[in-house]
């Protein structure tokens, strides 16, 4: 049996849409039927420039959801047709951040076969995915597999990055989201649920920007000309300036804008991976600015989001593709084209 997936071979390299066999769950595993897999712009850094030290060819997509399809042997405590999420980076399982659930952070990631679906190993755009541990499934309720697949990654994260700032975000304060694609649309909804800060939504496109207006941000600003964003943004904060500030995109142009925003004793988060650099001395941060890179999020943490997302406090705004047209997904959302979320949708009709 052979089911269509679409493909990371080299770096470098378009993807391809090819027949792969279906897997088959070996002692442990858990096959997973697909009812989502989410678009997202690591994607595409894996495609220029491959996953870590893994080779491919694999099958893309590291955010997915769907059914149990099948157990291996001695699998217990789930069934088939159970929903789940996928959680996305997979640890060793057994260190000290595996075991607070933070696989993310996993002590031996550089020496696994893979980190998750998508990096280094088959991942989720396909109709079936092999998922080696039941420990990575969590259960969805009544949340639909192909809105929940998001949540993975796109809420996951952002969730986790303002986790670790919430202690800046009094109401007094402001939080300032820079990029609002897939992940920041999510940042803008989870500030908005988490704190009572106000929301600051920066970008270069006009839609995005007026998407999360909607969302709850409380003042937009496009960055195309950085020094009057710069201007509007401290009018609006004050010289306090920004509590926290969230950069999802990371390229040069990005930090050099949060490095102007973010005010003293704050913090500076870095989530995209965009090849930025931000020169560290006592003089180029403010003062008691800490800056932080974190990487994706828990399963705890995915539990909280799942919650979140259960009782219709965020939501993913998705748009939904075959998997044939994931080569056009993931060039449109190279050429910034993608509002909200792409999802890959094993048996769209
Ligand atoms: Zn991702
Ligand atoms: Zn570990």
């Amino acid at each position: 049996m052979t089911m269509k997936a679409v493909r990371f071979t080299v770096p470098g390299a378009p993807p391809v849409v090819e027949e792969v066999a279906i897997p088959e769950p070996g002692p442990g595993q858990v096959l997973v039927r697909i009812g989502g897999a989410g678009v997202c712009h690591s994607d595409l850094h894996v495609l220029d420039h491959g996953a870590m030290h893994f080779q491919g060819p694999f099958t893309l997509g590291h955010e997915n959801a769907g059914w149990v399809a099948r157990l291996g042997a001695g699998v217990t405590g789930l069934k088939e047709g159970d929903p789940v999420a996928v959680f996305g980076f997979w640890g060793c399982g057994h260190c000290h951040a595996c075991l607070q659930s933070m696989e993310a952070y996993c002590e031996n990631w550089e020496s696994l076969p893979n980190n998750g679906g998508g990096i280094g190993t088959d991942g989720g755009m396909a109709e079936y995915m092999l998922v080696p541990s039941p420990r990575l499934l969590i259960p969805l309720g009544s949340l639909a597999p192909r809105e929940a697949a998001p949540l993975t990654d796109a809420a996951l994260t952002p969730y986790h990055a303002i986790k670790r700032g919430l202690h800046l975000l009094t109401p007094d304060a402001t939080a300032v989201v820079i990029g609002v694609g897939g992940l920041g649309h999510m940042a803008v909804q989870l500030l908005r649920v988490l704190c009572g800060a106000r929301i600051v939504a920066v970008d270069v496109d006009d839609r995005k920007l007026e998407h999360a207006r909607q969302l709850g941000a409380d003042l937009v600003v496009n960055s195309r000309n950085a020094p009057e964003a710069i201007e509007t943004i401290t009018g609006f904060t004050g010289r306090r300036k920004a509590a926290l500030v969230l950069d999802f995109v990371g390229i040069q142009p990005t930090l050099d804008l949060a490095v102007h925003l973010v005010g003293r004793n704050s913090q500076l988060t870095v989530v995209g991976v965009g090849g930025g650099t931000i020169p560290l001395t006592q003089w180029t941060l403010p003062f008691g600015c800490s800056v932080c890179t974190p990487l994706w999020g828990s399963r705890a943490e995915l539990m909280e989001v799942i919650a979140l997302a259960q009782s219709g406090r965020i939501h993913v705004d998705a748009s939904y593709f075959s998997i044939e047209q994931g080569p056009q997904v993931l060039q449109d959302l190279r050429e910034g084209k993608v509002v909200g979320r792409g999802v890959l949708v094993p048996d769209l009709v």
